[in-house]
């Protein structure tokens, strides 16, 4: 990916010092998905890596990662599963607890969404300390989904996420990086 279109993705970020608390440094998507161009060249570098290659699902954390899974899904042709915060999902479900920075909580997806051994992307839009997309990896996996990637547009790599995630022997792909 073109350094270039790197910093044209940073650009459409906007940043939000002490939200949701103090400390936090928010990177805001909402302003790169409402930017046409941003927004249709971060799918297009999310799926390019994958031409060719079968996909069956993309599995996508609630919330932001249902936007961009959605997109991703329609473009590859493969169906879209959400995984969402516990309670809100109508039938059947398997749950996993995750770790938050403070504390845990649980995500879960309906048991009927992934057949074992389907070609699956997870998707979220950043990826911190790694708790959410590790729940996410191991929910997936417990389903028996092949997991292709796990993918996001935001890597902050201090917090060591990316790790967390190849140690479960899952391949992850990002686009830019925050301190
Ligand atoms: P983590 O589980 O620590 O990897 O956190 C990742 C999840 O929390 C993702 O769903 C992100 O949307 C959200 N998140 C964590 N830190 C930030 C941040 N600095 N800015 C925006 N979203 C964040």
């Amino acid at each position: 990916m073109s350094s270039s279109l790197q910093q044209e993705l940073i650009a459409s970020i906007r940043n939000i010092a002490d939200y949701p608390k103090p400390g936090i440094m928010f990177r805001d998507i909402t302003t790169l998905l409402g930017n046409p161009r941003a927004f249709r060249r971060a799918i297009d570098e999310l799926v390019h890596p994958f031409a060719g290659t079968k996909i069956d699902k993309v599995a996508g954390v609630e919330a932001r990662g249902f936007i961009m899974g959605g997109a991703m899904a329609h473009q590859m042709s493969a169906g879209f599963v959400p995984i969402r915060k516990k309670g809100k999902l109508p039938h059947d479900t398997v749950r996993i607890a995750y770790s938050l920075e403070y504390g845990v909580d649980e995500m879960e997806m309906h048991r009927d969404a992934i057949k074992p051994g389907e070609k699956v992307i997870l998707v979220d839009d950043l990826i911190a300390t790694g708790g959410t997309a590790e729940g996410a990896t191991k929910l997936l996996q417990q389903m028996g989904a092949d997991i292709v990637a796990a993918c996001f547009i935001i890597d902050l790599p201090e917090l060591g996420g990316r790790k967390k995630i190849e140690a479960l022997g899952v391949k992850v792909l990002t686009l830019i990086e925050f301190d």
